[in-house]
């Protein structure tokens, strides 16, 4: 099997994990999950969202929180839906800023409440103000293979979008698979389509394992030489704008497999999986992943 010699992952349990657990997730223990994965020695980590507390309220607290953040060995990234976003974000250290998109009408509209086509003029400009900053920047591209209003989505429309958002000045674009509906031919449909108009080494894959699927989806990324990968710690998350999206791709089972590859992550997987047990006894539940559990009964 053909595979890189390094894979950088990328770890939203912070964020995209946490925010949509109903129960309120205390600062503290968000700082010490963000701690405990740094020291497992993830490279880049979501660390929260300068997002309305009333949409989503288990982020409300990410102000406070990056400002008692120690420094971390990690990149860190904060989420931002807009230029009031992106002010409280600058008014932070965190060094990279998260946009985000969605690949169809339908799920832009309920999302953030415009079409694509003003999504993207509004992201333009806050692209251009983190990046006038210094600051990092990347897009998310939500529903990029599947919407869970229109369906299949065309890989020649993601593309289109992804390569107006690049020459807005983004360094980094995500295509995620926001329901988790993916296969592998969707995964490399998608990144061959995009990866006409933007560089490989630019592009990053993120999904979710609602049909299970999560984990041949980042190996069928990786084979088409993507290796930047989106997972969460115990597999957290969901999304609360797409329903029946389950949680992302597990960090641990990630790590197993590009461990058993012979794949470098710099993660060291028991100490991830510790970080994992620790947030999931907090929720009062088991860790998502199989690897997780696994690790759990010996
Ligand atoms: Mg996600």
């Amino acid at each position: 099997m053909r595979t890189p010699a390094e894979v950088t992952i990328v770890e939203v349990g912070p964020r995209d994990g946490l925010q949509n657990e109903r129960q309120p997730v205390p600062l503290a223990a968000k700082r010490a999950l963000i701690e405990a994965l740094d020291a497992a020695g993830v490279p880049r980590m979501e660390v929260g969202a300068f997002v309305s507390p009333k949409w989503v309220p288990q982020m409300a607290d990410t102000a406070a929180l990056v400002g008692e953040l120690p420094r971390l060995r990690a990149r860190a990234s904060v989420l931002v839906p807009n230029a009031k976003g992106l002010e409280a974000a600058l008014a932070s250290a965190v060094p990279e800023i998260v946009v985000f998109a969605a690949a169809t009408e339908t799920f832009s509209k309920k999302n953030i409440n415009c079409s694509v086509t003003e999504a993207t003029a509004r992201l333009t400009e806050v692209i251009g103000e983190a990046k006038r900053h210094g600051r990092t920047v990347r897009v998310d591209i939500s529903c990029a293979t599947h919407c869970p209003y229109e369906g299949p989505v065309a890989p020649g429309t993601v593309a289109q979008l992804s390569e107006s958002l690049m020459a807005a000045g983004s360094n980094e674009l995500a295509l995620c698979d926001t329901i988790g509906k993916a296969t592998p031919n969707n995964v490399r449909d998608v990144i061959e389509a995009t990866a006409v108009g933007v560089p490989r080494a630019e592009l990053a894959w993120h999904g979710h394992d609602t049909y299970g699927q999560a984990l041949v989806n980042a190996l069928a990324a990786l084979e088409c030489d993507v290796t930047v990968i989106d997972s969460a710690v115990a597999g957290l998350g969901g999304c609360p704008f797409a329903p029946g999206a389950a949680g992302n791709l597990a960090t641990e089972d990630l790590v197993y497999l590009l461990d058993g590859l012979g794949v470098r992550t710099g993660i060291d997987l028991g100490a991830l999986a510790a970080a994992g047990a620790q947030i999931t006894e907090l929720l009062g539940r088991e860790p998502a992943g199989r690897v997780a559990r696994a690790l759990g009964r010996h």
